[in-house]
């Protein structure tokens, strides 16, 4: 009932009404006695939205969903190899609020926030407030892909595309649509699962509406995240003429069994959603205990490509720096 309630509100409500407090999540779920354990960042602090939090199992310390936001002791442990900038992609935007790594597209960070701090995030440590694009830097973007004929797809990313009004969105799109090199506009973002209300009808209808073709690459790394409400959203998106993909990121003890992958893809079909990427964890600092090795991953793919059909099986790929593509992992060469 309490769920039903948070779910029905509207998107920005619940966007404003997430919880921030250790104290208070960990009451929610009866989980008070967790409390020692738990590490209370100055940045990248916790927030969660109470309708994800009602996804996850009360009294359960390893609930899946509770893992990916709370913060752990853990995180502030040096370890080597993991760092500020995994990607270096301080160093790839060419434009402020752009990244130009891959031939054909282009990505686009049009704002810093997310609903949402997922704690293996590689953008946590991301310098957004030097790469936003202000009003004059959309000009420069503009100017940049038309410079550039062999850009037809925008990727529209974050943070989460999704937080920003849809007045903002829809400004971003019009801009878009006017390039007629443009042929796709894609959207990366994770507040489908988050906050499914985000998905309300004004911007549907301006997405099917669209001279381009969209596609949004939904953010889901567990089947629990997708609840019945979450799935009759995504389905809504699809009637809009939306291609649905997910990309997940391996993450060990939340979703690195067989298991957990193979009811992820299911539920992601149900809902009309395609997988597309698994991604190998990026080798971000504070994230190092969330990081499968990568024999383990290998042999996880095989035991899913032995379980699904291969529509079913996201390509399992690292992003490396300075690589033309996400790399897929060599699975017939591992120790
Ligand atoms: C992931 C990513 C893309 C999209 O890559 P696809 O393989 O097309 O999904 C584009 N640009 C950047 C900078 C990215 O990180
Ligand atoms: S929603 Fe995406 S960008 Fe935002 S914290 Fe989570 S993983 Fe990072």
């Amino acid at each position: 009932m309490i769920n039903h309630l948070i779910t029905q509100k509207n998107w920005q409500t619940q966007l404003s009404e997430a919880i921030t407090s250790v104290d208070e999540l960990l009451s929610i779920l009866q989980l008070e006695s967790m409390r020692a354990g738990v590490y209370v960042p100055k940045h990248f602090v916790l927030r969660v939205p109470r309708g994800f939090v009602a996804k996850m199992a009360i009294g359960d310390c390893s609930d899946p969903l509770l893992k990916q936001v709370l913060p752990d002791q853990q995180e502030q442990i040096n370890v080597t190899g993991y760092v500020a900038d995994p990607l270096s992609e301080n160093t790839q935007n060419p434009v402020k609020g752009m990244l130009h790594k891959y031939q054909s597209r282009v990505l686009l960070t049009i704002t810093g926030a997310c609903a949402i701090h997922c704690r293996y995030c590689f953008r946590q440590h991301f310098d957004y407030s030097a790469n936003m694009p202000t009003a004059d830097a959309k000009e420069h973007i503009i100017n940049y892909i038309k410079a550039n004929p062999e850009v037809n797809e925008v990727i529209l990313s974050g943070g989460d595309p999704l937080n920003v009004t849809n007045r903002r969105l829809f400004a971003w799109l019009d801009t878009l649509e006017s390039l007629p090199q443009i042929t796709t506009v894609r959207l990366h973002t994770r507040l489908p699962l988050v906050i499914p209300a985000r998905l309300d009808t004004a911007l549907l209808d301006r997405l099917s509406q669209s001279r381009c073709r969209i596609v949004m690459v939904i953010h889901c790394n567990h089947a629990n995240e997708i609840d019945e409400l979450t799935a009759e959203y995504l389905q809504r998106v699809r009637v809009a003429g939306v291609t649905l993909l997910n990309q997940a990121v391996l993450l060990k003890g939340i979703n690195d069994t067989i298991d957990a992958q193979v009811q992820l893809s299911q539920r992601l079909f149900a809902s009309g959603v395609l997988p597309y990427y698994l991604h190998v964890l990026d080798k971000v600092a504070g994230a190092a205990h969330f990081d499968s090795n990568e024999g383990a991953a290998i042999d996880l793919y095989w035991a899913l490509l032995a379980s699904l059909p291969g529509y079913l099986v996201p390509k399992l790929v690292r992003e490396l720096p300075n690589k033309p593509f996400k790399v897929p992992m060599d699975i017939y060469n591992h120790s």
